[in-house]
């Protein structure tokens, strides 16, 4: 697979063309920003984190039967991927109460939703990604009603999948955000949505089941210090990034000290 141009650069990724017209290389950066970019810093290792967390997830999706863009992993950085073509929205899934719901509505943070939660975003930094009615996105074309009906199921089953994955490890899923896409599918010869976006610290809200401890970007956007650590536990809690996980500290003991005969 040869790695071709640059086609698009995002805050956190960069899309390469391969020489497959169908697939892309999806490269994760260290770059974090919040607040519509008006936050911006990096993180070193973030990127590393969240092709392998993102990987992890996708490929158990996908063991569910949940067709995401997600080919292979090519290297630390690097994942192949369906070349898909987006659909303008974020589906945005809540499990509790937290972040822009907290603000828009007045719902006190931590509020536990009786049924998860479901809204639409259009797709505009410069609008700063509002969120949207299905009437709005019927209206506007942004989506069909079948669409719509289909990733709206794809998506609560995607919830149902990562709260169960989440809590085995002692961790709530909070919130997530998700994308799709329409990819080429060639032995059906039509397009198929697709999930096509990461799963990452970066795009869900994750707390400590039992302390309630957050290990994801709400640590970069409210200065909660030392971001990459919590990124680590997701993964080690996770099963993944062994070689990061199993470095034990070496006690060497008290040296023995050599005599010399005297000649
Ligand atoms: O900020 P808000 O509360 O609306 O975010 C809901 C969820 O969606 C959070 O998990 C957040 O990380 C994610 N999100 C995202 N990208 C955005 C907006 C939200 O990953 N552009």
């Amino acid at each position: 697979m040869n790695k071709g141009k640059k086609l698009y650069e995002g805050k956190a990724k960069i899309i390469y063309l391969t020489n497959d017209k169908h697939l892309v290389i999806q490269h994760f950066k260290d770059d974090a920003t919040a607040f519509n970019n008006l936050k911006k810093s990096k993180v070193e290792g973030k990127g590393v984190l969240n092709n392998r967390i993102s990987e992890y997830i996708l490929s158990n999706l996908a063991q569910c039967g949940i067709k995401t863009h997600f080919v292979k992993r090519l290297n630390m950085r690097e994942q192949l991927i369906r070349r898909a073509e987006i659909i303008p929205l974020e589906f945005i899934v809540r499990n509790v109460a937290s972040g822009s719901l907290t603000k828009r509505l007045g719902i006190p943070e931590g509020t536990k939703l009786d049924k998860p939660l479901l809204e639409y975003c259009l797709k505009n930094d410069e609008l700063q990604d509002p969120v949207v009615s299905r009437d709005h996105i019927f209206n506007f074309e942004w989506a069909s009603k079948e669409e719509i009906k289909e990733i709206d199921e794809i998506t609560l089953r995607i919830n149902d999948i990562l709260v169960g994955l989440f809590s085995g490890i002692g961790i709530k899923l909070i919130d997530f955000k998700i994308e799709y896409g329409k990819a080429w599918n060639k032995d059906k010869n039509q397009n198929e949505i697709l999930l096509a976006d990461e799963i990452s610290p970066d795009t869900c809200r994750l707390w400590d089941s039992k302390t309630e401890k957050k290990l994801d970007k709400d640590r970069f956007r409210k200065d909660l210090g030392n971001i990459i650590e919590g990124y680590q536990e997701v993964a080690k809690r996770l099963g993944i990034m062994p070689e990061m996980t199993n470095v034990k500290k070496v006690n060497f003991g008290k040296p023995n000290s050599i005599k010399f005969k005297k000649k």
